[in-house]
């Protein structure tokens, strides 16, 4: 049976190295197996703090929506696969990082499982999540929580966050219409 491509949203962020340079070909890697729909502007955001660990370097931030015929395990493990490519470092959830790449929504999807829980447990707590989700799909639904993307981006501070650059960050890759790829 054919499978039915699903909207699914990825997060990424990079706080070590070139980090535009990282996230564009984050994207780029991510482009090869997916059909990229939409990215948002980058931001820029301080990293999270652990207690008692200094804070790492910031934060750019971004949203892709990807069509994905691939399963959400096989989405994980490409998100990984580009994370390791990118030079990531196995490490604590705090580490610094040259790209990190999160699946926040797949489709309506609740999934649960050892190695993946979608909704992204944290995304409704984080502005730098909402920001650039919201951008690109305000009418994006959290099947669990109930409200859209809109909805809860109008909940968070978004003090910390600084907007960097329009969409055209990611370069010609993803400018181009769906339609031409
Ligand atoms: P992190 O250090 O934040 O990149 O977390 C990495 C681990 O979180 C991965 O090994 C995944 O198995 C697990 N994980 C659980 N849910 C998700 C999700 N929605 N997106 C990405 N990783 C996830």
């Amino acid at each position: 049976m054919a499978r039915v491509s699903e909207r699914v949203f990825l997060a990424l962020g990079a706080n070590l190295g070139d980090r535009a340079a990282n996230m564009r070909e984050a994207l780029r890697r991510i482009g090869e197996r997916c059909r990229i729909v939409a990215v948002s502007s980058l931001y820029e955001s301080p990293a999270l703090v652990d207690e008692g660990s200094p804070a790492g370097p910031d934060y750019l931030n971004a949203v892709a929506e990807v069509e994905a015929s691939l399963a959400p395990g096989e989405v994980l493990r490409l998100a990984k696969e580009v994370e390791r490519a990118l030079g990531r470092e196995p490490g604590g959830h705090w580490a610094a990082r040259p790209i990190d790449i999160d699946i926040l929504l797949y489709g309506e999807r609740a999934i649960d499982t050892p190695e993946l829980t979608v909704p992204h447990p944290r995304m409704a707590e984080r502005a730098f999540v909402l920001a650039p989700l919201a951008e690109i799909a305000p009418e994006a639904a959290h099947p669990s929580l109930g409200g859209t993307a809109g909805d809860l981006v109008a909940e968070v501070d978004l003090s910390g966050l600084r907007h960097v650059e329009g969409p055209e960050w990611a370069g010609d890759e993803c400018a181009r219409p769906p339609d031409a790829r």
